[in-house]
């Protein structure tokens, strides 16, 4: 065999480096053994040995086998987590990196179920608290999701008598468990504005935080200390709270007027909660008019919000209003 290695050697000048060799051996003698390690020149090696990452060995790989693979996964994960990682960005790491690793690792020998496990748990503790492995390996062996399940036991009593009704009827309805677990509230008029409305998103949730009367204006600012200055940012003439914004404010009033002018709609704007009653009272019929006001009165509140901030933060030109 080496005759022949030196034959390829001499014919392409490649030249085996006795220094990186290892002489594996099976069933031969100890003389035998010296005789084949004189020739070579090669240490012995021990098996398992490390090929591309993966042991190999003459005989099946026990738990200890695996068991630097396991450690090698924590180690990363005790890297990642002295970063202050998102949701997502944990998400990314165990689908990009922890995945590649048990994939290429399964393509080449086949991974006990054990060890199988003790990756998914890694994954599953660093996704679920983005915390080193080891420290929480007998508390992520539950099962996340059976373990929140678990925690709404106290619910079940709630239930029962529902659930019975229901199983009795044979039809089972969400909305009643969800009123049985959350109990009813006030349902406020406005609601059927949201419904069937054609607008943009982001301009629905402008209108829904504005019903709510959570819109930071000024006078919140002002309140909670964050600012100083609570001059209206459109026309500079009043206190900027929600119901001078929406429609005292002369600049935004005639803004109103004019968008219910363009869409043929006979109506003075008025003071907020007067408008927004009439806004919900007149979109409440059904067809396209009714559809063409919500739009107009969603997008123009979002309009009205937009050109306030422009104005706050020197995007746009106070000139140009
Ligand atoms: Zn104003």
């Amino acid at each position: 065999m080496m005759n022949t290695v030196n034959v390829f050697s001499k014919s392409n000048g490649l030249i085996v480096n006795p220094l990186k060799c290892k002489l594996f051996c099976g069933s031969i003698n100890d003389e035998a053994k010296e005789a084949v390690k004189q020739l070579t020149n090669f240490e012995q090696g021990q098996l398992p040995v490390k090929y591309l990452g993966v042991p190999l060995t003459n005989k099946r790989l026990t738990i200890n086998h695996y068991l630097p693979l396991i450690e090698k996964r924590v180690e990363r994960i005790r890297h990642w987590t002295s970063r202050l990682l998102s949701y997502a960005g944990r998400v990314q790491l165990i689908q990009s990196v922890a995945f590649a690793i048990a994939q290429y690792l399964l393509q080449c020998l086949p991974l006990p179920k054990f060890v199988l496990n003790k990756i998914d748990c890694i994954c599953r503790t660093f996704l679920w608290t983005g915390n080193s492995v080891m420290d929480d390996m007998k508390s992520s062996t539950w099962s996340w999701v059976f373990l929140n399940i678990m925690k709404q036991r106290q619910y079940i009593p709630q239930l029962q008598q529902l659930w019975d009704k229901m199983v009795s009827n044979d039809k089972f309805s969400m909305k009643l468990v969800f009123e049985c677990l959350v109990g009813s509230m006030a349902k406020v008029d406005w609601r059927y504005l949201m419904r069937h409305n054609p607008a943009r998103p982001r301009a629905m949730i402008i209108l829904w935080m504005l019903c709510h009367g959570r819109l930071s204006t000024k006078d919140r600012m002002c309140r909670f200390g964050f600012i100083q200055d609570n001059a209206c940012s459109l026309c500079r003439e009043n206190d900027e709270t929600m119901p001078h914004l929406f429609f005292s404010c002369r600049i935004t009033h005639t803004i109103w007027s004019h968008i219910l002018k363009w869409i043929e709609c006979h109506h003075t704007p008025c003071a907020w909660q007067d408008e927004l009653k009439w806004v919900t009272a007149t979109t409440r019929k059904k067809g396209w008019k009714a559809r063409l006001l919500k739009l107009a009165f969603t997008e123009t509140v979002y309009g009205i919000w937009h050109l306030r901030n422009s104005m706050i933060f020197d995007t746009l030109d106070r000139s140009n209003k």
